[in-house]
């Protein structure tokens, strides 16, 4: 299907609010296990984690470690953000990964599991990924650029264990959090 169309609905499953777990919990810096994307338990999972980004102001991006399971799977939403460009609305992938990357340029992050602090990364403005929807288990490729391609790596980072702070070029490059937005 075509992505832009992919909703929460489709899951068929009421997405509870979790509690969102920060570093230095491991969980966050363990590489995730990959899912069979048609599980119940993990289309509740992804309901879930729509349901939590939701709830979490400024949040656009949210990977099933930060909740405390070690999974493949994120959402991503980066609607109405003021830096995005292209936008596929809210989506959930499952055992993403990154097929063609370029354009690197130099863009602040912050994370819910890091509230204090923000960095500048070096991210892909041109970004290929490949994953697969939870519930159907079809596999869709996502063309994106600017704010969108971060958060996809952002939260493909997050499946891999790495926090954007593993990405800062430098101290130099962290800097307090001074309001969630
Ligand atoms: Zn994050």
């Amino acid at each position: 299907m075509n992505l832009r169309d992919w909703s929460e609905h489709e899951l068929g499953a009421e997405g509870r609010v979790l509690a969102v777990v920060h570093a230095p919990n491991p969980v966050l810096t363990s590489s995730s296990a990959a899912v069979d994307p048609t599980d119940p338990e993990i289309v509740q999972l992804a309901a879930d984690l729509v349901a939590t980004m939701r709830v979490s102001p400024g949040c656009v991006g949210l990977a099933a470690c930060q909740v405390g399971v070690d999974r493949k799977v994120f959402s991503v939403d980066v609607t109405d953000h003021p830096k995005a460009r292209t936008s596929h609305g809210t989506f959930v992938l499952c055992n993403a990964r990154v097929v063609e990357a370029s354009r690197k340029e130099r863009g602040r992050e912050g994370c819910m599991s890091v509230p204090d602090l923000t960095g500048d990364v070096k991210r892909a403005t041109r970004l290929t990924v490949v994953g697969v929807l939870p519930g159907t288990g079809e596999e869709v490729v996502v063309e994106t650029d600017a704010f969108e391609a971060r958060a996809l790596q952002h939260e493909i980072d997050h499946c891999e264990g790495l926090l954007f702070l593993d990405r800062v070029a430098g101290a130099h490059a962290v800097f307090p959090r001074k309001t969630y937005l």
